[in-house]
């Protein structure tokens, strides 16, 4: 994970995605829209990049499975579910929060703000309320969206605009790396789980422009991709193998990007200017190497990923990208038949 050196301690964590603070509680209306409108925009951002990355790569990733890009909120997971709806001119819990630009979602004309009715036939107005502030029945939904998909490749959703319009479409997914993407509230820090991506609302990166801000996202993306949690739980989670793991990380960022057509060369970027304030000098810990050497080991990737791309058009890293946590699965003497990602030998 890329994180405040200060925290040490938990590699991965398994956290969920929160509501804003419980300051909210005392919040006027107008305040607790702002704050939704601020939220949403901050989704909005990591969403959008986070699509990119994610469907770009998916030819090598192992585990791709169909996606429409329709990210939720829901009014049930915040303390004061009424206040929400009424601030978001709501008849129901669940709107579409975020609808990355090109996705099928955004394709079929569903925009953030779209009050949903129901998804693969079931209607919202028919979920059971939670006793309490609870993010799994949003979770719940996803999930849902995700089975639709994985087993007819389309899901039906059924939604009503801004403007009081009722809309039905069958949306087709289109294959993505399957980490999903989350922001987490009070919190300046990036991580992953091995199946997301959670980024804290106060992590410096959203100061960022977009392809350095996309290098922290691909980074924990790299994460789950490479399988790290798993491979630290069965090679143990010492501080070698922690580092090890960050490296790698490090080295597949600008491969992720490239792919997703940002400047491979701006996670280095990204590492110079995030690493000094935030990585470095006294708080520097042993689990993560130094910013500098961090650039180094980005900036030997860059001509390694333009030879890629100069034999296939893209960065094939599922070929070319050289492993440290699991060389013997990815040694090049295995590798499938150049610029052949569906051939490629997914077995690790
Ligand atoms: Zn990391």
């Amino acid at each position: 994970m890329i994180r405040r050196a200060v925290v040490t301690g938990v590699a991965f964590v398994t956290l969920a995605l929160a509501p804003p603070a419980s300051a909210q509680q005392r919040q006027t209306p107008a305040q607790l829209q702002q704050s939704i409108a601020d939220l949403r925009a901050a989704e909005g951002r990591i969403q959008a990049i986070g699509w990119k990355l994610a469907t770009a790569n998916a030819p090598f990733c192992a585990a791709a499975r169909p996606a429409i890009g329709l990210v939720l909120m829901d009014a049930g997971a915040w303390p004061q579910p009424d206040k929400v709806r009424t601030a978001l001119k709501l008849s129901g819990p669940i709107a579409a929060q975020a609808v990355p630009p090109g996705s099928p979602a955004a394709m079929a004309e569903l925009k953030p703000g779209a009050e949903i009715v129901s998804i693969a036939g079931q209607a919202i107005a028919d979920l059971p309320a939670p006793r309490s502030p609870d993010w799994k029945r949003l979770a719940g939904l996803h999930d849902r969206i995700d089975a639709a998909l994985a087993s007819a490749g389309t899901v039906e959703i059924a939604w009503r605009t801004a403007q009081g319009q009722d809309k039905r479409a069958s949306i087709a997914g289109v294959p993505a790396c399957p980490s999903r993407f989350e922001v987490l509230s009070d919190s300046d820090r990036a991580l992953a789980d091995g199946t997301r991506v959670i980024i804290g609302r106060n992590f410096a990166g959203f100061g960022y422009a977009e392809e350095e801000f996309a290098a922290a996202l691909a980074h924990e993306l790299a994460h789950n991709i490479l399988e790290h949690r798993l491979w630290l739980g069965t090679n143990g989670r010492n501080q070698n193998n922690i580092r090890m793991t960050e490296r790698e990380a490090d080295r597949m960022m600008p491969w992720l990007m490239a792919n997703a057509g940002y400047p491979a060369d701006a996670a280095r970027r990204f590492m110079a200017r995030w690493g000094p304030v935030h990585a470095g000098g006294i708080f520097r810990v042993r689990t993560h190497d130094g910013w500098d050497e961090r650039a180094g080991f980005i900036a030997a990737e860059l001509p390694r990923i333009a030879a890629s791309q100069a034999r296939g058009g893209q960065a094939n890293w599922l070929r070319d990208f050289a492993r440290d946590t699991h060389p013997a699965a990815d040694a090049p003497a295995s590798a499938p038949v150049a610029g052949s990602a569906e051939g490629a030998g997914v077995s690790r």
